[in-house]
């Protein structure tokens, strides 16, 4: 079933979803598994599985030569996928980027999840490779997320890339985007930031899902914006909480967002990580509990591949 029919049933009720990462390779699908089943008792219509690219690793041979190799630390995300609508039984969101992918590549991955009976895609662009400053698109890749949201549209009416195709069947995917409360870190202002949304948005996507936040003002605000520009789908709330003392410099480094001084300081008086992760808890509960308030159609929290403290958090919220 597509997001937004699940979000259309939950009749205004605000409901419980997350993500999850790919194991890192040579691990065991069962330690998805172990993140998810504690999870399940609050019947996450879907679960959204993030898609990482590959890398560039620079290794120093005997003979003092540099070796670049090309490595994906987490592949799998479409076998995940399939393996959550199998065992649970509920729908699986797989993300879709830009980055490392040519047009004939996507179309060839939608191909794959429209026969594994998958309704629904996250389409992003992806960051810059690790070693790079800017992103660069795959030759005949796309540049934007926008691009590969007409993309998906195109499939949806049934226009493959090869237009001497006859008798193609339309796919029927439902697609999410991301939005930035704080703006992308590249965009040279909000209003800049919030134009492009209105473009995937206008090219078919159907709901926004927001990068995390720690002050529900940020949020509030941002969809007061969206729907000054005539942005009108359900814009979820993506949520984190803080865990450890060195998410107080990682956070902001990797995700270009603020963090409010008054948690700040909760933290950095913290005498140890279980300290801080109970602070994070309880931070996330008070942000929840407020946007629950407010009539949000869904919470979605960051699990990061690690899910106690959500159900910490799920068990005083749902
Ligand atoms: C909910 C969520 C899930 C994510 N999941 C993943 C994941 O699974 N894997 C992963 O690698 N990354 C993931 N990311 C990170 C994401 O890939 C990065 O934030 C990336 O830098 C931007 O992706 P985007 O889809 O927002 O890009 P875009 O919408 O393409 O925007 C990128 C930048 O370009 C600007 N822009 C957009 N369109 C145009 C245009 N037509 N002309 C000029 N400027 C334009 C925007 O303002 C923005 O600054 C996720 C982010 C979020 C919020």
């Amino acid at each position: 079933m597509k997001v937004t029919e699940h979000i259309k049933n939950g009749n205004g009720k605000t409901q419980f979803s997350f993500e999850i990462l790919p194991p890192l390779k040579g691990e065991n699908i069962h330690s998805i598994f172990e993140n998810i089943d504690p999870l399940m008792e609050f019947q996450p219509p879907y679960i959204n599985v993030t898609y990482h690219r590959e890398e560039y690793v620079f290794k120093e041979l005997k003979n003092g030569l540099i070796e670049k190799k090309i490595v994906r630390k987490r592949p799998g995300t479409v076998g995940i996928c399939a393996a959550i609508q199998n065992k649970y039984e509920v729908d699986a969101v797989p993300h879709i980027l830009c980055g490392g992918f040519t047009k004939e590549e996507t179309e060839n991955f939608l191909i794959d999840l429209q026969f594994l009976g998958i309704d629904n895609v996250m389409a992003l662009r992806g960051d810059a490779v690790k070693s790079e400053t800017y992103f660069t698109p795959e030759k005949n890749g796309h540049k934007y997320a926008c691009d590969l949201v007409s993309q998906i549209n195109a499939l949806n009416k049934g226009t493959y890339l090869d237009d001497e195709l006859q008798h193609t069947f339309p796919t029927d995917f439902c697609v999410g985007v991301a939005g930035y409360p704080e703006k992308h870190m590249e965009a040279p202002s909000s209003e800049s930031d919030i134009h492009f949304l209105k473009k995937k948005i206008k090219n078919g996507a159907e709901y926004i899902v927001t990068q995390m936040f720690f002050d529900n003002e940020k949020y509030f605000k941002f969809v007061e914006k969206c729907r000054a520009e005539g942005i009108t789908v359900p814009i979820i709330p993506g949520l984190k909480p803080i865990a450890v003392k060195s998410h107080l410099n990682l956070i902001p480094h990797r995700f270009k967002v603020d963090l409010p001084d008054s948690l700040v300081m909760e933290v950095v008086k913290a005498k140890d990580n279980k300290a801080v992760r109970q602070i994070g808890i309880d931070w996330c509960v008070k942000q929840s509990q407020e946007l629950v308030k407010a009539g949000v159609p869904f919470l979605h929290y960051y699990s990061m591949g690690k899910s106690s403290n959500i159900k910490e958090i799920a068990s005083q919220v749902f």
